[in-house]
């Protein structure tokens, strides 16, 4: 039994571990377009940026373990066809790989904007660890960098952009940050403190154009910079999957359609991480989601099933952003929600929104609250209804009303 992996980011590198962990005695090859072992995202706009981690500390694992364990890892290849008829994938250097099962687990990649200068060479996404030392070989007192998107990676990009002394301008088109992913209280409460550590945040911005010198805005408006963030989210790596006939989502940011297994459409080929449309069964949903959690739940998913081990149960999702002292964590999904509660005073830098689905939640938002992130966790995956005068009132312990 031979399991092929493309793609050995976070989902790949994992499903690779678990497999091992699993007791699977098949051939396992590993491989990985960039340059690099398989290593974490999360830190290239956190503590990687500001130079608070090292390279050694953001490899998912040393480089000894493959060889250790018998996994054949192959960086700086790239996958350019996948034929499930003859169970193969090819390289682009032209060589073929056969497989029993195969994994996708091809990532995303950073949107585009339809706009001239689009495509110039000087404009950076934070997507690989080539872009974070790029930017960051950019950054220092005296630049100015210019953030177009104020979603996660934009926002803890301008953090880290600030304790490194470079000026900080964020574009963002719509009226408040963070808008497509969470509740205004914590849109206002990240606003407020960027521009409290001099963060130029800028809303309902259009950018027209990426021009010598800066970004146009539609009002013609010159914002001059030395160095130009684009983050508008992210496409799934699904070009691989459709070219062979795998079912994928025609709309929206795209994605390989998966099972609770993380099974596509053809049974001899899973997919995992941020390139599939899943389900979510906590939340009766099915969409992507571009999170480490998810990655390697699906990983687990994936090796469960090829090795035949019964799979465990389904996950609450959630997801971590931290900027300057502040961790945000979040925990479910907020689209059925009718209303929200805040529970804390953002004044105080401690608080949690909760999203409630009649008398359930069915999303928390703690920021540097995680007894609210872990309570409201549990509760939204045991689905039980909560008193909302007990959740609002910080004279009740969170362990009191999860009870
Ligand atoms: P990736 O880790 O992107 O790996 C996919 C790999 O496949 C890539 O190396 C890609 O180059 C390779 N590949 C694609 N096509 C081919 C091909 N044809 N042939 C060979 N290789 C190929 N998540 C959190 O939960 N919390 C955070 O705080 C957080 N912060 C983030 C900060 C940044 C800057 C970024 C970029 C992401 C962050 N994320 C965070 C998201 C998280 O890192 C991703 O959800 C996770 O990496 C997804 O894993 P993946 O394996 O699906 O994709």
């Amino acid at each position: 039994m031979k399991v092929v992996i493309v793609g050995a980011g976070h989902a790949g590198g994992s499903a690779a571990a678990l497999l091992k962990a699993s007791a699977f005695e098949g051939e396992i090859v590993l491989l990985g377009d960039e340059p690099a072992l398989p290593y974490q995202r999360p830190p290239l706009s956190k503590a990687w940026l500001k130079g608070e981690a090292d390279l050694e500390s953001l490899l998912l694992r040393p480089e000894s373990y493959y060889a250790e364990q018998g996994i054949t890892l192959r960086t700086g290849v790239v996958v350019s066809a996948v034929s499930p008829a003859a169970r193969t994938v090819t390289l682009s250097d032209g060589s073929v790989e056969t497989y029993d099962t195969l994994i996708l687990a091809t990532g995303s990649t950073g949107r585009r904007l339809p706009i001239p200068g689009a495509d110039r060479s000087e404009l950076i996404e934070l997507r690989t660890l080539a872009d974070a030392e790029r930017l960051k070989g950019q950054l220092g007192p005296g630049r100015r960098l210019v953030i177009v998107g104020g979603g996660y990676v934009g926002l803890e990009a301008a953090a880290s952009a600030r304790a490194l002394g470079a000026e900080v301008v964020l574009l963002e088109r719509l009226d408040r940050v963070l808008k497509r992913v969470a509740s205004e209280p914590l849109s206002a409460f990240f606003t407020a403190r960027h521009r409290a550590e001099g963060v130029d945040i800028r809303l309902d911005v259009e950018v027209a154009a990426f021009e010598d010198g800066g970004v146009r805005l539609a009002d013609g408006t010159l914002v001059e910079a030395d160095v130009i963030l684009v983050g508008v989210g992210a496409l799934a790596n699904d070009g691989l999957a459709r070219a062979a006939g795998l079912a994928c989502d025609p709309a929206g940011s795209g994605g390989i359609v998966v099972d609770e297994t993380a099974r596509t459409s053809d049974p001899s080929i899973y997919a995992i991480g941020d390139v599939t449309v899943r389900p979510v069964p906590v939340h009766g949903l099915t969409l992507r989601l571009e999170s480490v959690p998810n990655a390697l739940e699906q990983a687990r998913q994936a090796a469960h099933a090829i090795v035949g081990r019964a799979q465990v149960a389904p996950e609450v999702p959630w997801f971590w952003s931290d900027q300057y002292d502040l961790k945000l964590q979040i925990a479910g999904l907020p689209q059925a929600a009718d209303r929200t509660v805040v529970r804390g005073d953002p004044a105080t830098g401690r608080f949690a929104v909760f999203h409630l689905c009649e008398d359930r939640i069915v999303c928390v938002e703690a920021v540097n609250a995680p007894p609210e992130f872990m309570a409201g966790k549990q509760m939204i995956g045991r689905r039980t209804p909560v008193d909302v005068a007990k959740l609002t009132d910080l004279a009740v312990s969170m362990k009191a009303v999860a009870l």
